[in-house]
C-alpha cells in the first residue's frame, strides 16, 4: 500500500495500533497528543517531544541561513511543550549531515540552536552525528510539569470560547516570498531580491518563535485551558485534531483571525485570498485553545485573540465567512507527510 492511501495520520495511527497498548502506571498520554506525558514523583510529570526538519522538505539550504534553522529546530520542539502547558528542560539532537557541509556551517547551526536553548531555558546535552544523503536535524525535548497543568488536545466543551496567540498565515506568507525569489534566481541568476518590506513575514518562516509567554501567563492568572495545540499543520488542521480529540464540533470566525499587515500586503501582491493562509498556511507555531468564556476576562489582554467557539459535535467544523456570514464547511486540509496532492 502506498503511504499517500492512507496519509501521516493514518499512517501514525496503524503503528499505535501495532504497537498495543501499554499498561505502564505511570504513563499518563501516550502518542496522539503534541507530547507524551509520563510520571516522574509525586504529582510531577515529564513531557516529551521529537520533531525533525529534513532538507529538501522542511527547508531549502539555499535561502536558509543556517543559524536560523538550528534555532528552528529547537524552536518547534518547545512549540509542542508549550503545547501541553509544560516548561522544556532538557535537549538531545541527532544530526545527518552530507559530507560537502563545512565544520563552519554545522557550528553556525549549533549557534541558532544555542540560542534558542539560552532562550527558552533548555540544556543541550547530548545527541548523535551521522553522515546522510541531505542535512537532517532531529530534536528530542524533555520538559517538566506538575501533573494537574498539563493540558491535552481533549478535553473542550461545547461552548468554550477557541482562541489563538499572535497572528496567522505570515509563516506561509514567508515561504511564499522565499520560494517565489528562488524561482526568479532561476529564470535570472542575476535578480537581486529586496526583502527590506518583508521582514516580520520572513522571520516568521525562518526562525518562529514559541509562545511559552503564554504558559506563563496562563499561570499567572491561575487559568488552565480546557484542550491545547500548537499550530505546526495550520489552523484548519489543528481545530480538527482538537474537535477529534474532545468530540465536539466548531464555528470559526473568519472576520476575527489575527493577520498581520505584511501577511495582508504579501497575499496582494500574490493575488491571494489571505484567509487561506490563515486557515491553511502551516509553521506558525501560534497556540490555540479552549476555554469557558468567562474565564476570558482573567487573561491579561493582548497576547490571545478569541476566533470561534466549540459547538456541539453534530455541527461538525465551519466557519463563519466574513462577507456573508454564511457557515461553510472547514476542510480538515493542512500540511500532511504522504498526502495525495489534489488533482493527481
Ligand atoms: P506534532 O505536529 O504536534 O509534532 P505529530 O502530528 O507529528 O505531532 O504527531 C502526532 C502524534 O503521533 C504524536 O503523539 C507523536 O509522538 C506521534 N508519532 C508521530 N510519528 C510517530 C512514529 N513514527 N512512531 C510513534 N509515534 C509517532
Ligand atoms: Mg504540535
Amino acid at each position: 500500500m502506498h503511504l499517500s492511501e492512507i496519509g501521516e495520520f493514518g499512517l501514525i495511527g496503524r503503528l499505535h495500533h501495532l504497537l498495543g497498548p501499554t499498561s505502564d502506571p505511570d504513563l499518563v498520554q501516550s502518542i496522539g497528543d503534541d507530547a507524551a506525558v509520563y510520571r516522574v514523583g509525586e504529582g510531577r510529570v515529564h513531557v516529551v517531544t521529537t520533531d525533525a526538519l529534513l532538507e529538501g522538505f522542511h527547508f531549502d539550504r539555499s535561502f536558509t541561513p543556517l543559524e536560523r534553522l538550528g534555532f528552528k529546530a529547537m524552536a518547534v520542539n518547545v512549540s509542542d511543550i508549550a503545547a501541553m502547558n509544560a516548561r522544556p528542560r532538557w535537549a538531545t539532537v541527532a544530526l545527518g549531515l552530507p559530507t560537502t557541509i563545512g565544520v563552519e556551517e554545522v557550528e553556525a547551526l549549533y549557534r541558532g540552536m544555542a540560542r534558542a536553548c539560552e532562550r527558552f531555558g533548555v540544556a543541550l546535552i547530548g545527541g548523535d552525528t551521522t553522515a546522510a544523503a541531505s542535512l537532517t536535524l532531529s530534536v528530542t525535548l524533555i520538559g517538566e510539569a506538575r501533573e494537574e497543568d498539563v493540558v491535552y488536545r481533549h478535553g473542550a466543551q461545547p461552548g468554550d470560547l477557541i482562541c489563538v496567540t499572535g497572528d496567522l498565515g505570515a509563516a506561509y506568507a514567508g515561504l511564499k516570498l522565499l520560494l517565489d525569489n528562488r524561482d526568479a534566481l532561476r529564470r535570472n541568476p542575476a535578480h537581486q531580491p529586496d526583502f527590506s518590506n518583508w521582514q516580520y513575514v520572513l522571520a516568521r518562516q525562518l526562525a518562529p518563535t514559541p509562545r511559552l509567554e503564554a504558559v506563563e501567563a496562563w499561570s499567572r492568572a491561575g487559568v488552565r485551558p480546557t484542550a491545547l495545540i500548537d499550530i505546526s499543520d495550520g489552523l484548519a488542521s489543528e481545530v480538527h485534531h482538537l474537535c477529534d480529540a474532545s468530540g465536539t464540533g466548531a464555528l470559526l470566525y473568519e472576520a476575527a483571525l489575527p493577520i498581520d499587515a505584511e501577511t495582508r500586503a504579501l497575499a496582494s501582491r500574490f493575488e491571494e485570498d489571505v484567509d487561506v493562509y490563515a486557515l491553511f498556511g502551516g509553521e506558525d507555531y501560534e497556540l490555540l485553545f479552549t476555554l469557558p468564556e468567562r474565564q476570558f476576562d482573567q487573561l491579561p489582554r493582548g497576547l490571545f485573540v478569541p476566533i470561534g467557539r466549540m459547538t456541539e459535535p453534530e455541527a461538525g467544523v465551519h466557519v463563519q465567512t466574513a462577507e456573508t456570514g454564511e457557515h461553510v464547511p472547514l476542510q480538515n486540509a493542512g500540511f500532511n507527510h504522504f498526502a495525495r496532492p489534489e488533482g493527481l
